[in-house]
């Protein structure tokens, strides 16, 4: 099964729970057990998978990763965005996830995020729902 999820993102830097929304797809599927593989085909935009119990932990990840890599360094490309550019690739832009009786096996306080890095704009998410 193959989904393509439109996500729309309010900030130029944010962290957007799909969790919920990839779990909806899951059993959606029908399949009770396999692999939910997720792609985000931007480059300004990543994924990442991490704490959704406490929303300070993605506050304190974002404040952090905006020091590391600040929005001006003297970068050379030309359309000046960088900075999100290479915060995305240190996201990374897929993940894959084990799916057991029907429900994404994630940790208990973990949920999955679509990493936003030079919005607001209308991204997607390619979802691969495979049986096995
Ligand atoms: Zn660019």
């Amino acid at each position: 099964m193959f989904y393509e999820v439109p996500v729309k993102t309010n900030r130029s830097t944010e962290f957007i729970d799909i969790t919920r929304k990839i779990s909806e797809l899951v059993f959606e599927s029908g399949v009770k057990n396999g692999i939910c593989y997720i792609y985000v085909p931007h480059t300004t935009a990543g994924l990442t998978i991490n704490e959704n119990a406490d929303p300070d932990v993605v506050h304190d990840i974002l404040v952090r990763l905006n020091k590391v890599i600040p929005f001006d360094d003297n970068y050379r490309h030309a359309e000046g965005n960088s900075a999100a550019h290479i915060k995305a690739s240190m996201m990374g832009f897929n993940q894959y996830i084990i799916i057991n009786n029907g429900k994404l096996m994630l940790g208990t306080w973990q949920g999955i995020y679509f990493t936003e890095f030079d919005g607001p704009r209308h991204r997607k998410v390619y979802v691969k729902i495979i049986e096995g």
